[in-house]
């Protein structure tokens, strides 16, 4: 309820009906500011009105809400949700649908488990060489050691080279450490997929895992951190290069990234 009455709060305060703190209080000022907006009733219980005035500060933004009921269902919730975003980075969300994110091929990665694939990459554990990184990561197993090179497929070499750099270029070493960008799961590795049987991409060296503590195998973007939009652009960086979030495509798996295409 809080973070909904500032949310409130700081509307008002653009509207310049309000000059109070944003605390998330309903106090004197914020109810005196509410009553002056149309369409919302003093005499309603707080929560109604906070209800309301979302909804109707949402569909002024042009933001699908429903009907301005001053009930709050996950209709409502959404446009809350997306509204405080726009108040906070000044432009709307960027796409998380899946079929919304559009990932550019430009190396050529091929699909998955394919002829095609083994082809292009070869057999597991071949052409594995060792690469300098652009910063320092380290394991997030052990945050002591740290890694300034890692083992990867020859063919992909390159290209994570300039992903890391952009992301270099785009954070700072600063907010890659805050971001916890800088924790490093592996690369090369020669197994299966967990809970599964077929060889994970990692035994070919072309996938990488970061901050797997906060990005858990079977959570989804409501719980892990690399489904935040901090990380919009830490996933621009390697779309567009061709890399494949499996997050991003699939939902699960968010601490992983691919030089190899799904399957549709
Ligand atoms: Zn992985």
């Amino acid at each position: 309820m809080k973070r909904r009455i500032k949310l409130v709060q700081q509307i008002l305060k653009e509207k310049g009906l309000y000059r109070g703190a944003i605390d998330g209080i309903f106090g004197p000022l914020t109810r005196r500011a509410m009553a002056q907006i149309e369409g919302i009733n003093p005499i309603l219980p707080i929560t109604r009105q906070v209800t309301r005035f979302i909804q109707i500060s949402a569909k002024e933004r042009g933001i699908s809400i429903g009907p301005i009921d001053g009930l709050w269902g996950p209709r409502t919730n959404a446009g809350f949700l997306e509204l405080e975003y726009r108040l906070k980075h000044g432009e709307p969300q960027p796409p998380w649908r899946p079929d919304e994110i559009e990932v550019p091929n430009p190396n050529r990665w091929p699909v998955q488990r394919t002829r095609e694939f083994d082809e292009f990459f070869g057999a597991r554990g071949s052409q594995i060489i060792l690469v300098d990184l652009p910063y320092e990561l380290k394991l997030s197993w052990d945050l002591r050691a740290k890694v300034r090179r890692t083992r990867c497929h020859a063919k992909v070499a390159d290209s994570l080279q300039r992903v890391l750099q952009k992301v270099k270029e785009i954070y700072g070493e600063e907010n890659i450490s805050k971001l916890h960008l800088d924790h490093f799961g592996g690369c090369y590795n020669e197994r299966a997929i967990r809970n599964g049987t077929a060889w994970s991409m990692h035994s070919w060296g072309i996938a990488l895992d970061f901050d797997p503590t906060r990005n858990q195998l079977n959570w989804g973007r409501d719980r892990a951190r690399l489904a935040h939009p901090d990380y919009h652009e830490w996933w621009k960086c390697w779309e567009e290069e061709g890399w494949i979030s499996l997050g991003r495509k699939r939902n699960f798996d968010w601490m992983h990234v691919q030089a190899a295409r799904l399957q549709e």
